[in-house]
């Protein structure tokens, strides 16, 4: 699989319009809440239907971690859910690490609090904001002119597992009749990491990572697209997360009705969806786009995430001695206590 940024926006609008279908698209806390159900009460991964197999615990279709309550899987059985549940929750909790508290993320716990790894210093989304606690020389924060550059350090984490997450929620949400398809996809979802894949999806294995600067830009989307026919030569399936400040978006392994891909002489390329964002002056900034690789299995140690964090206005407490718990109770500040806010409306700017 290859990669194109430098399309420009036209022609990466024409690359969607031409060779792919728009399947769904669904917005979280807007009127229409899909439920991903089938009538049959038959399991959409193992294919199991009851009483073989239980559908007691509420399924996330999307993954609580990024703010999802409402798209709730009625097909996924309790084996299942536990099966991907765990191992890929955890390393895309670890990878999105301090990028969720500044999202303002919330989570089932509310918004996470971020400690670096020394413990020393901390942020958390509070009744006053956000508030960053930080000592000298620590170098986790670097005070820029209208902003702050944050240092912080993920979480030992498999890219490999962070990729399949993404997979997991793109087959969640998948209209039932495609699942046929995805056969070996689920299979090799429940891969161990580990393990020599039977399957070989490394063709696939990358994500396109947008950063969208301001404050929560993006309330929680899916998309979906798939593509026209048979006989054009792009990945049958991509998926589109945007939750907060990011776009993560995928092509999702389907051997089934991509084997002819990579074949041709000509390189099968694909290209960041056109966002809304990129049709308009957006006021925060430009949108940011990476593309990684996401085939390693094994766990990466200490990866570096900077993350930029502009602000209005940023007051700063020198310490001077005084203790932290005084400093936050002088300036009415709860750590625990969240500051109502609304996202940005995209038709007020
Ligand atoms: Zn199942």
């Amino acid at each position: 699989m290859d990669y194109d940024e430098l399309k420009n926006l036209q022609e990466r609008v024409a690359y969607f319009t031409k060779k792919y279908m728009p399947l769904f698209q669904y917005t979280h806390n807007s009127d229409q809440t899909p439920l991903f159900d089938d009538k049959n009460n038959t399991c959409r991964f193992c294919g199991k239907s009851s009483p073989k197999v239980t559908f007691k615990k509420k399924a996330h279709a999307i993954s609580e971690l990024i703010g999802n309550k409402e798209f709730v899987s009625r097909n996924e059985c309790d084996v299942c859910n536990e099966q991907f549940g765990n191992s890929f929750e955890d390393n895309l909790s670890k990878y999105l690490g301090i990028t969720r508290n500044l999202s303002q993320i919330h989570s089932k716990k509310g918004v996470p609090s971020y400690k670096s790894e020394s413990g020393k210093s901390r942020v958390d989304f509070t009744n006053k904001g956000i508030v960053i606690q930080d000592i000298e020389g620590s170098n986790f924060i670097e005070m820029k002119e209208n902003g702050m550059l944050i240092h912080s350090v993920r979480q030992s984490y498999s890219p490999l597992s962070v990729y399949k997450s993404f997979v997991k929620m793109a087959l969640s949400v998948l209209p039932y009749e495609y699942m046929f398809y995805f056969w070996s996809t689920v299979k090799w979802l429940g891969e161990k990491s580990d393990a020599t894949s039977y399957y070989d999806m490394k063709d696939y294995e990358w994500i396109i990572e947008r950063f969208v600067p301001g404050p929560r830009p993006l309330s929680l989307t899916l998309h979906g697209f798939i593509r026209n026919n048979d006989v054009i030569e792009v990945p049958f399936y991509q998926f589109v997360l945007e939750f907060g400040n990011y776009i993560y978006q995928i092509a999702v392994p389907c051997k089934f009705k991509d084997y002819n891909l990579g074949k041709s002489k000509n390189k099968i390329t694909i290209y960041p969806m056109p966002h809304e964002l990129e049709f308009i002056k957006f006021q925060f900034g430009k949108i940011e786009t990476n593309f990684k690789v996401m085939n390693n299995p094994n766990k990466i140690k200490g990866e570096k995430l900077d993350v930029f964090m502009g602000f209005e206005n940023c007051e700063i407490y020198d310490g001077n001695g005084k203790k932290i718990d005084d400093i936050l109770k002088e300036e009415g500040i709860n750590l625990k206590e969240r500051l109502k806010y609304k996202p940005i409306n995209l038709n007020e700017i």
